[in-house]
């Protein structure tokens, strides 16, 4: 397998008048083509925030103050490769290094991103299908050229003034844009899309709508989707028909999800590796297995404690079993205590989770855990419960410790 994605050390914060909210600080990641990775955290923890960081959708006063974000893409490689060459290492570019221009060309093509509301992603003056005609014509004409990637990052690197003719206005969309946009209409199960392609947002159903938005995202064949919470806002049969979605057109095209998401039933049943994001930090990672059934850190457990019928031998079987059925949303709160506020606080100097951890002691205090590998190579967990003298005393029999562990 080979990553598409690798993140260093993002760190991404918010300059407010309160102060300043490190949202999230000194986060590595890695996501491999053609997987599903999903981020699973409470609300403000910072998991749409990293989301957003990824695909440079921060927005002031918001604002990315450490790290590189490397993207796997031989075309852009070779097309910064002379103005940047600091920012390519390989087929990895660092997006970080990159003009915004060049980032911005990104967007829709390489990157597309879908949320809990879909109004927010369709002007409610212009039908839908003009609006996905015009995604996919962004995309045609970037395309055009076949070294695409190329094309794209040289038209925008000349500057806005190109950029604006290189964005289409609606009344020069294509009558193959148009088409291709009923078609992403149907591969969505859209109802009859020809005439649904005519009306408005509002006409559109909750689902529907959602369905509409993947069309929209779909539109530029991005080679990474970021899902933030796609299923939230819908009812759980709806819920249930969005996710299979997601999974049929992953398997069809290949595409990266990275999806962000409270709720661990959607990632029992949709993801391959994931992270469980604390107070800006990923504090446990690892393939679904590693962290449904083999899990160290507290919060981790704390999680899956909320949904006790998810634990089982993996959390495949678990998604499997209930396959059938669609699943409830529940939302995470059966930890006592809440994220903690993240103005203001000191980066990595302790454990964040250690006022609500029932197993804390005076390590935890006293100096941040840093990453520690859990087992199999994939798995890592940042709490000093993964370091060498507890996973060896992880070892011996359960009642080694007796009650208290
Ligand atoms: Fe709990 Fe300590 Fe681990 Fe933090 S480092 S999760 S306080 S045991
Ligand atoms: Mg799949």
């Amino acid at each position: 397998t080979t990553d598409i994605l690798r993140v260093d050390g993002l760190s991404t914060r918010f300059f407010t008048e309160q102060g300043q909210v490190n949202a999230v600080s000194d986060l590595d990641l890695r996501i491999e083509r053609g997987e599903v990775f999903g981020i699973v955290g409470e609300s403000g923890s910072g998991k749409s925030v990293t989301a957003r960081s990824v695909i440079d959708l921060i927005e002031s006063p918001g604002r990315i103050t450490d790290g590189e974000i490397w993207f796997n893409d031989d075309g852009l490689a070779e097309a910064v490769a002379d103005d940047h060459p600091e920012a390519v290492d390989g087929s990895f570019v660092n997006l970080l290094e990159v003009p915004e221009r060049v980032r911005r060309s990104l967007r829709g093509t390489s990157f597309s991103m879908i949320f809990q509301d879909p109004e927010s992603s369709f002007n409610p003056s212009l039908t839908v299908g003009e609006q996905i005609a015009e995604a996919v014509e962004v995309q045609r004409r970037a395309s055009a050229n076949p070294r695409s990637t190329r094309a794209k990052t040289r038209e925008y690197s000349l500057g806005s003034l190109v950029l604006s003719t290189v964005l289409p206005s609606r009344k020069y969309v294509s009558e193959a844009s148009r088409e291709r946009a009923i078609e992403l209409l149907e591969l969505v199960g859209i109802p009859d899309p020809v005439e649904r392609a005519d009306e408005y947002p509002h006409e559109y159903s909750g689902g529907m709508l959602q369905r509409a938005m993947i069309a929209q995202a779909l539109a530029g064949e991005p080679d990474v989707l970021v899902a933030d919470e796609p299923t939230t806002a819908l009812d759980v049969t709806i819920q249930a028909q969005v996710l299979d979605l997601l999974d049929d057109l992953q398997e069809e095209t290949g595409m990266t999800i990275l999806l962000i998401t409270h709720n661990l039933g959607v990632v029992a049943r949709m993801c391959d590796r994931v992270g469980v994001m604390y107070a800006g930090e990923i504090v446990e990672r690892g393939t679904l297995e590693d962290v449904f059934d083999d899990h160290v850190h507290p919060y981790t457990e704390g999680l899956l404690g909320s949904i006790p019928d998810l634990e089982g031998p993996t959390a495949r079987r678990a998604a499997d079993d209930r396959a059938e059925k669609p699943r409830g949303g529940g939302r995470l709160e059966p930890i006592p205590g809440n994220v903690p506020s993240l103005l203001d606080r000191e980066m990595g100097d302790r454990c964040y989770f250690a006022d609500r951890c029932p197993k804390a002691m005076e390590d935890c205090l006293s100096h941040p855990p840093e990453y520690d590998g859990a087992g199999s190579e994939e798995h890592e967990v940042r709490c000093v419960l993964a370091t060498r003298e507890y996973t060896e005393a992880r070892a011996l029999p359960t009642d080694y410790f007796g009650k208290a562990d």
